[in-house]
């Protein structure tokens, strides 16, 4: 009898489709293997073209080397790469592409047409390739010019259990805007154009470097509230630019992360700019950053993960710090007042949270999008920001710095390398003159540049939070008892923290006791709160603890504690002030790290510049 074997080695085309689900997950894992591959290229410029948020048609020209027929031909089969020779060359991966899989991948998932042509004289004509679910359907020659399109049809025709799992037009078509951006933000030399269903989306020409390339896609406004940055630790260099605290943003897909030109979603960086901002921002908030991270190619393991977008650093305490500090030197370093002007403006970067799904297109109409597609920054934004889903795949990007041989590409972290912190925006405390008290609640003063406002309860916060913090630092935060101890009923979800939170708390300056299973009994308390509702207090370090939903390291708690008690010892908003108090805390506020952001990124100062005012007038 026949032994009955179970396992069975499966045909070739059902092990290609398997292979492809690793890489190909949506529409726009096609746009980014094929970006990615013009990038390899060298190409000048990127066309990228969809219809039906890509389901229906995924186009990417370039007019990069192209293939011979020979080549070309190769292209399709598994683990057929020219970008890596032996086992040796994967631990220094200069490209994008390295495994030889996508094209395999995609074409076995789909009906591809591709047309390239290569430089070499000996090719009189150009080649067109189809495919249809992993079999070659033709090979013709083709008149073509320089350079490479692959047209990607009906995707998942053949595997319908995929197809089925594609969301609606509009996000797919967000997940790829989000991606074209993401290249295009880190290859100002290449231009890049987008277009939906006969609609242009995307068309940034060819620039000198990265400020503009952002100029071009997210607007002016955008870069206002961004500082430049640039560091360097050892081998490892880090440019671009992070947003003035003020700029916050309830999710993390405005931070953008390169390492070597690859796009990638990274937890090491994002705790360091999550560290950068403890101090200016609540935990909750994320600001907006763009970082180009430079490092020997052998540094990082960049063979980590099916879609490329996850690396491995050899030294990630090296990165992490280089980040922190450098973002944190940058935001002290140009601390900036926002004008009034800017305040009362729209909010620059509405646009990505403004256009939420709702607002956006349903499936299968444009009509209340047509309004604002008129491709203006914000259009782009809106078809970035309608994504709350999930960050798809940190859509790596291209150009590649340090291979000799691709010397001719525009290198972008190498142009913002040269770029040192912008300190003009700067705020100086010098030579600024106090008028008086508004309200019983804003101090106004004027300095050379304008008049000022500056908000006294915040201003306070700021003081005594620094100074709280640098206390706890040290381990020598001053208490003060209470005459009466308190008694504090906690409720249940309070509870639950408790155990955590009671060794913090009496390091740093309470000395909070069990009383019974539900309570608390709080002997003292920091003497910065002085006479401050101590109930009110604890309840609300507590509660905002509660809430945030991220791991509750000891870091959060203090930073928590001592934001929620600087905040209730601050003096208060309708609290006259004399002269001599206004000039004190003004002076204090001088000396404070970020003396321009409240620790939850409210602005401190407000400033109406002498430009502002003449404009205003009619003089200038
Ligand atoms: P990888 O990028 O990992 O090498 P791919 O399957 O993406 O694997 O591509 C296979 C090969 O096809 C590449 O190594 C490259 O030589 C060639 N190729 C793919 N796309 C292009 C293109 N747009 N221009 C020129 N050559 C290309
Ligand atoms: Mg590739």
């Amino acid at each position: 009898m026949e032994p009955m074997n179970k396992i069975r080695v499966l045909p070739e085309i059902v092990a290609n489709k398997i292979a492809a689900g690793e890489i190909v997950e949506r529409p726009a894992s096609v746009v980014k293997e094929l970006v990615e591959n013009a990038l390899d290229a060298r190409c000048r410029s990127i066309h990228i073209s969809v219809a039906s948020g890509g389901k229906r048609l995924i186009q990417v020209r370039d007019d990069g080397e192209g293939m011979n027929e020979d080549d070309a031909i190769l292209a399709f089969e598994h683990h057929a790469t020219s970008k890596l020779q032996t086992a040796e060359d994967l631990n220094a991966i200069a490209t994008l592409g390295f495994r030889g899989e996508a094209l395999a991948s995609i074409a076995s998932v789909s009906r591809l047409n591709l047309k390239t042509r290569c430089a070499d004289p000996a090719d009189i004509s150009g080649t067109e390739i189809e495919i249809q679910g992993g079999i070659l359907r033709s090979v013709k020659p083709v008149s073509w010019d320089k350079g490479t399109e692959i047209s990607v049809r009906d995707l998942f025709f053949n595997t319908p259990a995929r197809r089925k799992f594609l969301r609606s037009h509009n996000t797919e078509l967000g997940h790829i805007t989000r991606l074209a951006t993401h290249y295009a933000l880190a290859n100002p030399g290449i231009r890049f154009t987008l277009a939906s269903d006969g609609r242009v989306l995307l068309d940034a020409v060819a620039v000198t470097d990265v400020k503009e390339r952002i100029y071009q896609v997210f607007g002016e406004l955008f870069l206002k509230n961004m500082v430049e940055l640039s560091g360097q630790s050892g081998a490892v260099k880090i440019a671009g630019f992070s947003s003035y605290p003020y700029e916050q943003r309830t999710n993390p897909y405005s931070q953008f992360f390169y390492v070597n030109g690859r796009m990638i979603r990274d937890k090491v960086i994002s705790s360091a700019v999550r560290q950068a901002y403890r101090n200016s921002m609540p935990s909750s908030a994320y600001p907006i950053v763009i970082l180009f991270l430079e490092l020997p190619f052998d540094e990082v393991d960049v063979n980590a993960h099916p879609a490329k977008t996850e690396i491995r650093f050899r030294d990630a305490n090296t990165v992490h710090g280089l980040v922190q500090r450098t973002i944190e030197r940058a935001l002290t370093a140009s601390a900036g007042v926002p004008s009034f002007l800017h305040r009362a403006a729209p909010q620059p970067l509405a646009g990505l949270e403004a256009f939420t799904k709702d607002s956006m297109v349903r499936e299968g109409g444009y009509a209340a999008e047509e309004r604002s597609l008129d491709f203006r920054p914000h259009t782009l934004q809106a078809a970035l920001g309608q994504n709350p889903l999930s960050y798809p795949f940190g859509e790596a990007d291209g150009s590649q710095g340090k291979d000799p041989n691709h010397s001719s590409l525009n290198v972008v972290p190498e142009m913002l390398f040269r770029a040192s912190g912008d300190t003009k925006n700067k705020f100086q405390f010098e030579d600024l003159r106090i008028l008086g008290q508004l309200r019983d609640s804003y101090i106004i003063a004027c300095d050379r540049d304008g008049l000022l406002i500056i908000d006294q309860h915040v201003a306070h916060e700021r003081i005594l939070y620094e100074k709280l913090a640098a206390a706890m630092q040290s381990g020598a935060v001053e208490t003060q008892g209470l005459v009466v101890p308190l008694t504090l009923e906690l409720a249940p979800h309070q509870v639950a923290r408790l155990e955590k939170l009671m060794p913090e708390f009496n390091k740093n300056g309470f000395q909070v006791e069990l009383f019974g299973s539900s309570s608390i009994l709080v002997r003292s308390v920091p003497a910065i709160a002085g006479e401050a509702d101590c109930r009110r207090l604890i309840s609300e370090i507590l509660d905002g603890l509660d809430m945030e939903n991220r791991t509750l390291d000891v870091e959060t708690i203090k930073d928590r504690i001592a934001i929620r008690t600087a905040c209730q010892a601050a003096i208060k908003v309708n609290t006259p002030l004399t002269p001599e108090k206004m000039q004190w805390l003004l002076d204090e506020l001088s000396r404070t790290r970020i003396p321009t952001n409240c620790p939850h990124g409210r602005p401190i100062i407000l400033r109406f510049s002498m430009h502002e005012i003449e404009r205003n007038f009619g003089r200038s």
